[in-house]
């Protein structure tokens, strides 16, 4: 079906046509008619299949007639990270290039002062975060009666995060009356009860199970020591025989994991980044852009921050630590083999990750080769050697000392830099000044999802979190200049 027979104004459309889209994806197809008729949309669809240009064109096409009032938003979209957030701005940029139309970015982080000014300007599209949504309610800076539509993106992740009570708060301040987009990946049985209390009489549009991977992404498991400084070695050592690695996103359960391994790839001569819920927004930002141009080949990241971002084209994805959560594998290795492209997907499997992997295993319907031995493979006694379960090269090459000891380029395919030039001596003593481990015995916060296991009465209301961080996050005044900027599209 083509975009024009979707009921899109032409101004839409042009803009469609203008980012060189042909077809409109699945869940555009199923849901856009939906939604410029006004129905209620149940979208179950994960990132990378359209779906926040299925609810941001016919929006624009909705909110070309009307006017914002101060202090009144006409629509809301919620998204449960500032990335996210921002990116929903991006694609209101890209498509709304024939619009005059404002558009506000409440999340944390940023100046109250700044985000005031706009609000008091009148805003036809609100995206926000949650915490802070709420902080300017309180503040009595806004007032969420005149939403028209409103969209709760990535609804089983704001569920993780623990930001369904705010939520549940949210949508009774809204006008029972509105139009309501509800998208998540997955449904467990909490997410049904929202979308059931949420939404009136809903077009269901479902476009792929969560446990599809990606027919294109080859899986492989490694088997690797489960002492922190020998894992290391065993990535170091994956990604420099990684066949065809033009990027690869690195992940880590745990958010003081991320910055950890971040560092010590970056010792070893890697051109890396990091992106975790605890850095502030300038350099959350500057870590993606460094990525997506191409800049920085490798970034470690954690779930949550790296949910859904739209990174194009990336060639590899390394389980660092097997994700708890079976469906997040789903999610981390769903980065790469996009679009039909092929992807690799690496895991990083110890002793005692025996559980996880079988609930991934049973999740995807199928198990996992290993790349070159499972754990019986690996030596008894030798836990913390560093070297045990170090994968060799494909094709029974071994992975010679003296490989690493040139330490040239080690330029991937298609010439990107991915390993920095470092002579072999200082490759060694990178490991010796490399950052300690946590200590054992640190009291022990799962990161990633301690909000959720939290009684909301527990956490203390001043400190509402507006991602992944447990603690408030990035209040610095080094913001990007593009949220600070009030978004008037203006036709030419
Ligand atoms: P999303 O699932 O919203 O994160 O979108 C994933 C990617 O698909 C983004 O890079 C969009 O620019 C791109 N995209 C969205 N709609 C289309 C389309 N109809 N044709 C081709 N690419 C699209």
């Amino acid at each position: 079906m083509p975009f024009a027979d979707l009921g899109l104004s032409d101004k839409v459309l042009q803009a469609v046509a203008t980012a060189g889209y042909t077809e409109p994806t699945p869940i555009q197809a199923n849901a856009i008619p939906h939604v410029l008729a006004r129905r209620d949309v149940l979208g179950i669809a994960q990132t990378g299949t359209g779906k926040t240009a299925a609810f941001t064109l016919p929006m624009l096409t909705m909110l070309e007639s009307g006017r914002a009032r101060a202090r009144m938003p006409r629509t809301l979209i919620l998204e449960p990270t500032r990335e996210l957030a921002a990116q929903v701005v991006e694609n209101f940029e890209r498509y709304g290039t024939n619009h005059k139309l404002n558009v506000a970015l409440i999340i944390g982080g940023v100046s109250f002062a700044d985000q005031d000014a706009k609000l008091m300007r009148g805003t036809d599209v609100l995206i926000a975060t949650p915490g802070r949504l709420l902080d300017h309610f309180e503040r009595g800076k806004l007032l969420l009666t005149g939403v028209e539509l409103l969209v709760i993106d990535e609804a089983d992740r704001m569920l993780d995060m623990g930001f369904i009570p705010d939520i549940e708060r949210i949508v009774k301040m809204v006008p029972f009356t509105r139009q309501t987009l509800f998208f998540s990946a997955t449904m467990p049985p909490e997410i049904e009860r929202l979308a059931d209390m949420f939404l009136s009489n809903p077009q269901r549009v479902e476009v792929s199970r969560p446990a599809s991977a990606a027919t294109t992404i080859e899986q492989k498991l490694v088997a690797t020591s489960s002492e922190a400084a020998a894992k290391r070695d065993t990535l170091r050592k994956l990604i420099r025989a990684a066949d065809e690695l033009k990027n690869g996103i690195v992940f880590c359960n745990r958010k003081r994991d991320v910055a950890l391994l971040q560092r010590s790839l970056a010792k070893h001569g890697f051109s890396v980044a990091a992106l975790h819920g605890d850095m502030d927004q300038r350099a959350r930002m500057q870590a993606l852009d460094g990525f997506r141009s191409g800049e920085v080949p490798l970034l470690v990241a954690s779930d949550v921050a790296a949910r859904g971002l739209d990174i194009p084209a990336v060639s590899h994805v390394f389980n660092f630590d097997i994700p708890h959560h079976a469906e997040d594998y789903v999610h981390r290795i769903g980065r790469t083999g996009r679009a039909g492209r092929a992807g690799h997907a690496f895991t990083l499997v110890g002793r005692g990750d025996e559980r996880s992997l079988s609930a991934i295993e049973s999740l995807i319907g199928q198990p996992i080769a290993w790349l070159d031995g499972d754990l019986a493979s690996l030596s008894a006694t030798g836990e913390g050697d560093g070297d045990e379960g170090r994968p060799r090269r494909r094709g029974g090459r071994k992975e010679p000392a003296q490989s690493e000891a040139r330490a040239e380029g080690g330029r991937a395919e298609g010439g990107r830099r991915v390993r920095g030039r470092r002579p072999r001596s200082e490759e060694q003593s990178a490991e010796a000044t490399a950052p300690p481990e946590p200590r054992a015995e640190a009291p022990r916060r799962s990161a990633e999802r301690v909000p959720s296991e939290r009684p909301r009465e527990n956490r203390r209301p001043d400190h509402r979190r507006d991602d992944d961080g447990d603690t408030p996050v990035g209040l610095g005044e080094h913001v990007p200049a593009f949220m600070m900027r009030p978004v008037t599209i203006k036709k030419d």
